[in-house]
């Protein structure tokens, strides 16, 4: 898969499968395929960035919007109120491993301390 061809893009394209939870013009939410918990939802915009910080120097709004469809899936299943993390892996020390960013949302059961 070249660098400019993400993972992620090819699912919005619908050429790789995915469980998808959501999607409008601007984000698809799909569950992540190796769950590190019974609520794991990649929730991802549709245009490439190569992580967060670029994303929130280009496009702020967005950010926003990733946030607000990761709590109203939470909403959706049931984890709003009992708790949910959101995580955004950036570049490799932190394990990013689809340069396309993508926010983790994580829930369904007490998740442990900061680093899980
Ligand atoms: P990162 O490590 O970049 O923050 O997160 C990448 C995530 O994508 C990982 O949690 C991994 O399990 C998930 N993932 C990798 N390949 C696929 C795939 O083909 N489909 C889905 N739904 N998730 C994937």
């Amino acid at each position: 898969m070249s660098d400019m061809d993400s993972l992620f893009l090819r699912i919005i394209a619908r050429e790789i499968p995915a469980d998808v939870v959501h999607e409008n013009d601007q984000v698809i939410a799909i569950r992540d395929i190796n769950p590190q918990a019974p609520t794991h939802v990649l929730v991802v915009p549709k245009k490439r960035y190569r992580n967060v910080a670029e994303l929130a120097a280009a496009d702020p709004g967005l950010l926003a919007e990733l946030i607000a469809v990761a709590h109203n899936i939470a909403e959706r299943e049931g984890i709003a109120d009992s708790g949910y993390r959101l995580l955004f892996n950036t570049n490799s020390d932190a394990g990013q491993t689809i340069f396309h960013v993508h926010l983790h949302l994580l829930g369904g059961e007490p998740l442990g301390g900061l680093t899980g």
